[in-house]
């Protein structure tokens, strides 16, 4: 196929196409003798023929499988066959050629269509058959042609049609990804993002040879807050202590809410000096806000904040790290709340 040259193939394609469009308008119907006479008509290689079929078309304005047959008897074969099949095979091999190559291109689920193709290129090129065998392999052609024009065009709708299909569900899956990694109430990731983001940062820290640190956070006497003012109003300060986080964290810090009252900083690259600066700010940030509902400008006083300060050490689980972090924490509350213990071994030690 490389050898033919791409105005040959344009051409062939041409014929072809305009064969199909002939046999379309003015019938009978795409049999291999329609396909002969058609393609002998539009190469306008045997004038005579040419001449019979346009009288006939004006005459009748279109043709039967008699007028079919009556042309191929006359014109095709009188007329020396070996020529016109010589021509029509060579111009043949040269759409199949053309059609291969664009199935080649095409998806794989089409490769049966060029073999088979590319298999009636090969009995052409092996010999010229006889009429018949030549009828039978341009009969097979346009409708293995045919088949392959239609199956392309419903594989190509079909991709579109799968491409935006794709797409949508794709933004979904984003989504709802996103949304199965926050947590409603402050937009803070959840427990379970919270601890793939944990096991990764301790995976990064492992390969820069470097350090991290986690802070564990826990609201104090909540429950006498929420008894006090209501769960809603409670809510409010779930936000609120987000919102803290989030303004002094730091902008490396991953924030998440557990559920419920707790809270975690992931801090990717901290030490312990920087680890407590961070769990110091975030405390005194809280403590330093006036509650005030704003429905009524009612004040509700302050709350404050115990945090757990946990460093990284070689061969730490994210499960030691967490629980180093809340052995901290819990060390914070029963030191009297409102305060930051990190995992030096004598915090360790206060617990019993
Ligand atoms: P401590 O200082 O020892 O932490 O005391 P606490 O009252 O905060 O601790 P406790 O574990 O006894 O109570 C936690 C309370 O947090 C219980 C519940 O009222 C409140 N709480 C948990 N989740 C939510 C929530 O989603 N919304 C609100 N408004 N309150 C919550
Ligand atoms: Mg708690
Ligand atoms: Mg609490």
């Amino acid at each position: 196929m490389s050898h033919e040259s791409h105005s040959d193939r344009d051409r062939s394609f041409a014929l072809a196409k305009r064969t199909h469009d002939l046999i379309r308008d003015y019938g009978p119907s795409a049999t291999p003798r329609a396909y002969a006479v058609w393609y002998a008509y539009v190469s306008a290689e045997l004038p005579l023929l040419g001449d019979a079929v346009k009288r006939l078309t004006t005459e009748k304005g279109a043709l039967t499988e008699a007028d079919i047959d009556d042309l191929h008897e006359t014109y095709l074969n009188r007329h020396g066959l070996e020529n016109a099949t010589g021509d029509i095979s060579r111009v043949v091999l040269g759409e199949i050629a053309a059609v291969t190559e664009i199935l080649d291109l095409s998806l794989g689920s089409t490769t049966q269509y060029g073999e088979s193709l590319r298999g009636l290129a090969q009995d052409l090129a092996d010999g010229l058959p006889n009429g018949a065998g030549l009828g039978e392999i341009v009969a097979t052609l346009v409708s293995t042609t045919r088949e392959v024009a239609v199956n392309n065009r419903v594989l190509e709708a079909r991709l579109r049609e799968t491409r935006s299909e794709i797409e949508t569900l794709r933004e979904k899956l984003e989504a709802t990804r996103l949304e199965s990694l926050t947590d409603t109430l402050t937009g803070l990731s959840n427990r379970k993002h919270f601890e793939e983001s944990l096991k990764a940062a301790i995976e990064a820290a492992r390969l820069r040879a470097g350090t991290m640190s986690l802070i564990i956070l826990d609201i104090d006497f909540f429950k006498r807050f929420n008894d006090l003012y209501g769960h809603l109003t409670g809510d409010q300060v779930l936000r609120l202590v987000a919102i803290v986080m989030r303004e002094n964290a730091g902008r490396q810090a991953q924030l998440a809410r557990f559920g419920g009252e707790e809270f975690g900083i992931i801090l990717p690259e901290a030490d312990r000096v920087l680890a407590r600066q961070v769990a110091e700010t975030v405390r005194a940030s809280v403590m330093g806000r006036e509650l005030v509902k704003r429905s009524t400008g009612e004040s509700l006083g302050k709350i404050t904040v115990s945090l757990g300060v946990a460093v990284l050490r070689q061969g730490d689980t994210p499960a030691a790290l967490l629980e180093r972090a809340d052995l901290c924490m819990f060390v914070a509350k029963r030191g009297g709340r409102n305060r930051a213990v990190d995992d030096t071994a004598e915090a360790l030690s206060q617990v019993a």
